[in-house]
């Protein structure tokens, strides 16, 4: 695997395997890599002829410095799982060669998916995750980019700025969430949970499947303030738990659309998210 941390010689790099027709598969990550980073990965190699991943802990995508700060890293440990995995190309810059001084601030037209759930309580955090897609894309210039559906709200944000910018590469695909065995979806987030916080955490999960199991015979409105509830007795400090509309994440009370379930909560600092399809 070759490591690029500076961006020109990623670049000259990419340009050279593109020469001799190579496809390029592309996975963004922030690193502390986890099996639900590695199944996009494996995706990638066996969909493409390179797999480019990129860990870079973009700050411009955190409201809460705090956040930021402990966000987890463990560098060492990723690279071993890349060699591992197979992967080609590992992009590990520091802030200055993905915002180098003549990086230009730009704003992205998300509409009103930018504002709801995750936008609601993490002001600015989606024009901040299209600043450094929108970058790396154009360091990377992958034919198909692979992000996980654990960030159901991002992957739509991600096909909104793919339209915004024109582009008519790379095709997304989105990879289902990888589990652990107790439901909790697989998040670097949770190597920061105290031992008895990872006990409760599953409880998130849970409640998404109730309210799956439940959503025939229920008014949906019910089920989310009991799931609410729930999740606070649990310990939980909860943002949001919200049945929507799978194509624009609005509330469809009464509609036959697909649905899906969205939840985002903490638990002593530690803010996790998840969802599940729901018909
Ligand atoms: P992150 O490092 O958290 O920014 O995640 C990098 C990519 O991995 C994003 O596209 C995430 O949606 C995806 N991802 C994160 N957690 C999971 C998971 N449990 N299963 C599958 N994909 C995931």
């Amino acid at each position: 695997m070759l490591i690029f941390k500076q961006a020109h010689d990623l670049q000259q790099h990419l340009q050279l395997q593109r020469q001799t027709g190579k496809q390029i598969g592309f996975v963004p990550t922030m690193g502390a890599l986890h099996q639900g980073h590695l199944s996009l990965i494996r995706r990638s190699i066996s969909e493409n002829d390179l797999t480019v991943c990129s860990i870079f802990v973009n700050p411009t995508q955190f409201n809460n410095p705090s956040d930021y700060r402990h966000y987890p890293i463990t560098i060492e440990r990723d690279i071993e799982l890349l060699l591992t995995t197979g992967c080609d190309v590992l992009f590990l810059p520091p802030v200055s060669e993905v915002y180098p001084p003549n990086h230009q601030k730009k704003h992205y037209d998300l509409g009103p998916i930018e504002t709801i759930l995750e936008g609601a309580f993490r002001p600015g955090h989606f024009q901040g995750v299209c600043e450094v897609v929108d970058r790396l894309l154009q360091l990377v210039e992958p034919q198909i980019l692979y992000l996980g559906q654990k960030d159901f709200q991002q992957c739509m944000v991600v096909r909104r700025l793919l339209e915004l910018t024109g582009r008519t590469l790379p095709e997304l695909r989105i990879g289902e969430t990888l589990r652990e065995r107790d439901g909790l979806a697989m998040s670097s987030r949770n190597l920061r949970l105290s031992p008895a916080d990872r006990q409760k955490a599953p409880a998130l999960f849970q409640c998404l499947q109730r309210i799956k199991a439940n959503l025939a015979t229920h008014p949906a409105a019910e089920l989310e303030q009991r799931a609410q509830a729930e999740l606070e007795a649990a310990g939980f400090i909860v943002d949001y738990v919200a049945i929507r509309r799978t194509s624009d994440l609005q509330p469809a009370p009464n509609g036959k659309d697909p649905k899906v379930v969205l939840a985002a909560a903490t638990l002593n600092g530690i803010r996790l998210i998840d969802n599940l399809a729901v018909n």
